[in-house]
């Protein structure tokens, strides 16, 4: 039987090329661990187990792939198979978003990084669960329930992308792709022991995506490794005429060679005293790769959650508007126009999104504009430039991604709790930065933690070659 937990895309790449192994094999030990485990951790809404005419199954997908290597003719991922985030869409198959609301929405077409995954021949597995249009840090919101982390089922996987983290760290997929909007990549990395990767604003196509806040959504990878992560980034990386906004990281790409780790210190309050030992160690690694240390002062900083929480939810009530059961989205009569908006709404939306769709509206309305997403720009603004300059002096901002490791299901019932889960990643999307997030050791409970690397504009590739240089390599 094959390892797939332990097993990593580049080594499977690799035996896949020598003819040790074939996708078939591989993907039908995916779909075994699926079989076992799914029903428990409730990670797949979705495995692609049937051919219809539209989209080929899991299992075409590796027959097609094994042709293609045999042929000489694979890339680094024909034949591994890889999850996919219910918010991205693939024809003929359903994206619901984690919702009651898209519960039987078909895709028309499929999204960018789709396409790309596609072209490149890996096999795409299944479509897996998330926090209701992606808002969470637990996958405690999605209205197909919870995900449970797979290293201790009692404890959440993260979110939003819980399925896509908590699937590759079950041995369901060598790989998986999230959306990332204030850390719901690098969270769940972080909280699952995985590496995940926030690109650079506009370097990786939004088609296809189904919107949470479009001035800070990005798609990105989950993968065990560094190197992994990186396989699956330059795949879907890439300009498209579908999103107006995508740009060519190949022609921007930079390299940060100051050898310089920037540090916000003030910033790192209410962290647990385990993860801030871990972070210090992380300092005494880098200096031993070369790098010096220099505590930077970032006073934007503390801003960014408040700021994120105003932004966010302004972009979430536009872009759930056309979800009224009358153009989009479930559908429930009534008496009149009014009614069936708020009868479909009503039954479509979970509390969360409700939450949500309220608070933008609210900061949008007449007389609040100017008091609220205004100023929330303002500092946003502000936040870019605190970035920018910082990032004269420094190659890299160091941070832990999250204050606490995994926590137990139900522990965050208040709201404002699990949104301080965010506290470090937010603002690489409001600065629009690339950041990633790197295992670093477990907790005395054994639970992963992970350090974020937030980079410069356009330095996605060089956040890859940063894991290695902590393991001395
Ligand atoms: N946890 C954050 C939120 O609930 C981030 C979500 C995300 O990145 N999609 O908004």
């Amino acid at each position: 039987m094959i390892d797939v937990k332990n097993l990593t895309i580049e080594k499977a790449g690799e035996m896949l090329k020598k003819g040790e192994l074939t996708s078939v094999e591989l993907v039908s030990a995916c779909l075994e661990n699926i079989k076992e485990k799914n029903q428990d951790l409730n990670i797949f809404l979705e495995v692609f187990d049937t051919s219809t005419p539209l989209s080929a199954s899991a299992l075409d997908q590796a027959k097609i792939a094994d042709e293609r290597i045999k042929n000489g003719q694979g890339t680094k991922l024909t034949g591994i198979p890889i999850a996919i985030k219910d918010n991205i869409l693939m024809t003929g198959k359903k994206t619901s978003s984690g919702s009651k609301m898209l519960e039987n929405y078909v895709a028309t077409y499929d999204a960018f990084v789709i396409q790309k995954l596609k072209k490149a021949g890996a096999v795409i597995i299944g479509r897996v669960n998330m926090d209701e249009f992606a808002m969470g840090s637990s996958t405690e919101n999605s209205a197909y329930g919870p995900v449970k982390n797979p290293l201790d089922p009692s404890r959440v996987p993260g979110g939003s992308s819980g399925g896509s983290a908590a699937s590759v760290v079950a041995g369901m997929a060598l790989g998986a792709l999230g959306s990332d909007t204030g850390g719901s990549i690098r969270q769940p990395a972080s909280f699952c022991g995985l590496v995940g990767m926030k690109p650079t604003y506009d370097t990786v196509s939004r088609s296809g995506l189904t919107a949470m806040s479009s001035s800070l959504d990005q798609i990105g990878p989950f993968a065990k490794t560094s190197e992994d992560a990186k396989i699956i980034f330059d795949c879907i990386a890439g300009l498209d005429e579908m999103d107006s906004t995508s740009l060519d990281l190949a022609k921007l790409k930079i390299k940060p060679n100051k050898k310089v780790i920037g540090v916000p210190r003030d910033f790192l309050q209410g962290v647990d005293a385990e993860i801030l030992q871990n972070f210090e160690n992380t300092l005494e690694k880098l200096k031993k790769a070369g790098y010096a240390i220099k505590d930077v002062s970032m006073p934007h900083l503390k801003y960014s959650l408040p700021v994120y929480y105003i932004i966010m939810p302004a972009e979430v009530s536009t872009n759930l508007s056309r979800l009224d059961g009358v153009r989009y989205g479930l559908r429930k009569d009534g008496e009149s126009v009014f009614d069936v908006l708020k009868k479909s709404r009503s039954a479509g939306f979970g509390p969360e999104t409700r939450r949500r769709i309220i608070l933008g509206t609210y900061v949008l309305s007449h007389g609040y504009f100017d008091a609220y997403y205004n100023k929330a720009w303002k500092v946003r603004r502000a936040i870019m430039q605190e970035h920018e300059d910082i990032f004269k002096e420094v190659d890299y901002i160091l941070t832990p991604t999250t204050p606490t490791t995994a926590f137990k299901f139900g522990e965050k019932k208040d709201p404002v709790q699990m949104y301080l889960s965010d506290i470090f990643t937010v603002s690489a999307n409001l600065a629009g930065l690339p950041a990633i997030s790197i295992p670093s050791g477990t907790s005395s409970l054994g639970l992963p933690i992970g350090m974020q690397f937030t980079g410069p504009l356009f330095s996605d590739e060089s956040l890859f070659a940063i894991e290695k240089k902590l393991k001395g390599e």
